[in-house]
């Protein structure tokens, strides 16, 4: 039974191992990191060396940078436009203002080409 035991014990030390290694990753996939998918491979090509995974960790926690939308901008695959009313940043399928509560339902002034 001694053998059950080091077999368990062995699985989840790896478990727990792999969840260590990968965590930055989780962390900037939970946090919506835009560099989440360079955080991820550097992560798994270097992170079994300490000083890349370290980076890594760091990296994942930065602070996001706020970010400045203009009308048409597209983030995360997201469309954004500008409310007319109050000139804060909404989806562009938006037709109410999150913000303001105004209808927004009309064609946005959106003149990108
Ligand atoms: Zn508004």
């Amino acid at each position: 039974m001694d053998t059950f035991i080091d077999i368990c014990v062995a699985i989840a030390f790896f478990g727990v191992a792999i969840y260590l290694y990968f965590l930055p990753s989780t962390i900037a996939r939970k946090n919506f990191h835009p560099d989440a998918g360079a955080i991820f491979l550097v992560n798994f090509l270097l992170g079994w060396m300490l000083i890349p995974w370290v980076i890594c960790l760091a990296w994942a926690n930065k602070e996001k940078e706020p970010i400045d939308l203009k009308n048409g901008d597209v983030v995360f695959g997201k469309k954004y436009k500008s409310c007319p009313y109050c000139g804060e940043t909404v989806l562009s399928v938006a037709i109410k203002c999150k913000h303001c509560g105004s209808d927004i339902s009309s064609k946005p002034e959106v003149s990108d080409a």
